[in-house]
């Protein structure tokens, strides 16, 4: 039996890849969200835990049978959910080998190679957003990492100033940490907030202009009435709208309180790889931290998403540690991916991170984020031209519509077509279908077909 273990293996292996090529083949035609879905047959084709082994490859195809029906085709061309990318050529097969390579991304020791690629990829990322060269990384599973990375550093850095060691002390007894945030926040920043101790009565929460940007002047007054230690977040790329905050002047008014400014830039941030797009993010290498993700725009596999901070040795301070074992793990020329996240084992994550900016280079980043704006702005031509209500000024890749008083039934029925995905939200009051263009695969013809897949629903609904 050992001498046909490991033909079978590369057998096995081959066949997960082409089963994941002729999925990916299918993406465009096979209907965006499940069709009738029957969660009961899912989990009976899963089956009960069984008592022995299994042949692998019988278990790969168990797996790929059971799943089938249930699957979605967010990483096709029709899929504008939330805020989705799929995956480049290149970084879907980076991810293939680095489950081939199984590489722990904790340290140097565990993987130099691992530590090497995100030290590569991490000042590649830094360039290509305008972040300051000195910024210390973590590559993390999301922005919902980066977020809570970041704020992490902050309380660190804010109770220092108050004379707290909050790593030894903990908060019990801390000096209050005030946080500022506008009210379109995204809802990680508050579940970073529950995780960090600091409690979502710390918020001190800001209104926000029609357009989803904080309120500066707002800003300004909520500073001024506290000398607490103080965290303002602010956002790149609001996630109904895509608006951004004036980062120059909320910076400068933060900065002038001595507060820290973290900025939630989870899909916005990349504008400020596009020279036409940059000036939205006017003034945001000024804040204290960042995060952002790979798994939207860059269109890089699931889980990935950086945290930056301009202050490394907070960074640090909020996520390293050391341990016996650790002794000598640390030759002096190798960053140690593990001292910027709050994970200790875990995937090498540069690899794909690495592969989809060689792939596609700076022009590559740029043309993909002007191209899905440049969709974005045919969605809303397209729509409003049918008679269509486009909500939101569209400065980014983000749409919300309104179809009168049908929306939630246009929306509805548009998810069931298979023919395209998007998401609904509550904005300003107002149910709207929420559009986001992140895919590197998506066409204009892409976008036409969808269009006609809208109205569509929208003269089905009308006519009931
Ligand atoms: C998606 C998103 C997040 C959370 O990112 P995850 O990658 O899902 O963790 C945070 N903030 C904003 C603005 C987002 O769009």
């Amino acid at each position: 039996m050992a001498d046909d273990l490991l033909p079978r293996a590369a057998a096995l292996f081959l066949r997960a890849a082409e089963l994941g090529r002729d999925f990916r083949a299918g993406l465009d035609e096979r209907a965006v969200f499940p069709r009738d879905l029957d969660p009961g047959a899912v989990r009976a084709a899963l089956g009960e835990l069984p008592d022995g082994p299994a042949d692998p490859a019988a278990v790969l195809d168990q797996l790929r049978e059971a799943v089938e029906p249930a699957l979605v085709a967010s990483a096709g061309p029709r899929y504008f959910g939330f805020v989705t990318g799929g995956s480049l050529e290149a970084a879907a097969a980076a991810d293939v080998l680095t489950t081939a390579w199984d590489q722990n991304g904790f340290n140097a020791l565990t993987s130099p190679a691992a530590a090497l690629v995100e030290e590569v990829a991490g000042g590649w990322l830094k360039d290509l957003l305008g972040l300051p060269p000195t910024a210390s990384f973590g590559f993390v599973t999301g922005a919902q990492g980066g977020n809570t990375v970041g704020l992490a550093a902050a309380r660190h850095a804010v109770l220092e100033r108050h004379g707290w060691d909050v790593e030894r002390l903990g908060l019990h007894g801390a000096p209050r940490v005030r946080i500022v945030a506008g009210s379109g926040r995204h809802a990680t920043i508050d579940r970073a907030l529950r995780l960090l101790g600091f409690g979502t009565d710390a918020l001190a929460e800001v209104p926000t202009a029609p357009s989803g940007s904080i309120d500066v002047a707002a800003l300004a007054g909520a500073l001024s009435t506290s000398d607490a230690p103080t965290i303002v977040c602010l956002q790149a790329g609001e996630v109904n709208t895509g608006a951004f905050d004036d980062f120059r002047t909320a910076i400068a008014a933060a900065h002038a309180r001595g507060a820290w400014v973290h900025v939630d830039g989870a899909f916005g941030l990349w504008a400020a790889a596009s020279p036409r797009l940059r000036h939205l993010t006017e003034g945001v290498a000024e804040a204290d931290s960042w995060a952002t993700d790979g798994h939207k725009w860059l269109n890089v596999p699931y889980d990935s998403g950086y945290a930056f901070c301009a202050h490394p040795a907070a960074h640090a301070a909020a996520t390293s540690y050391t341990a016996a074992y650790l002794v000598g793990d640390r030759p002096e020329t190798l960053r140690s991916p593990g001292d910027f996240v709050p994970d200790s084992s875990r995937r090498a994550r540069g690899f794909t991170t690495w592969a989809a900016l060689r792939q596609l280079g700076r022009a590559g980043v740029a043309e993909l984020v002007e191209r899905s704006c440049a969709l974005a702005r045919r969605f809303a031509a397209r729509l409003s031209e049918a008679g269509a209500e486009v909500v939101n000024d569209v400065v980014l890749n983000q749409v919300l519509v309104g179809f009168g008083d049908h929306t939630p039934q246009v929306l509805e029925a548009v998810q069931r077509s298979g023919e395209c995905w998007m998401g609904g939200t509550v904005w300003r009051g107002r149910r709207l279908m929420r559009v986001s263009v992140s895919n590197w695969r998506t066409t204009e013809a892409d976008v036409d077909r969808s269009v006609a897949a809208i109205l569509a629903a929208w003269r089905e609904v009308q006519g009931r």
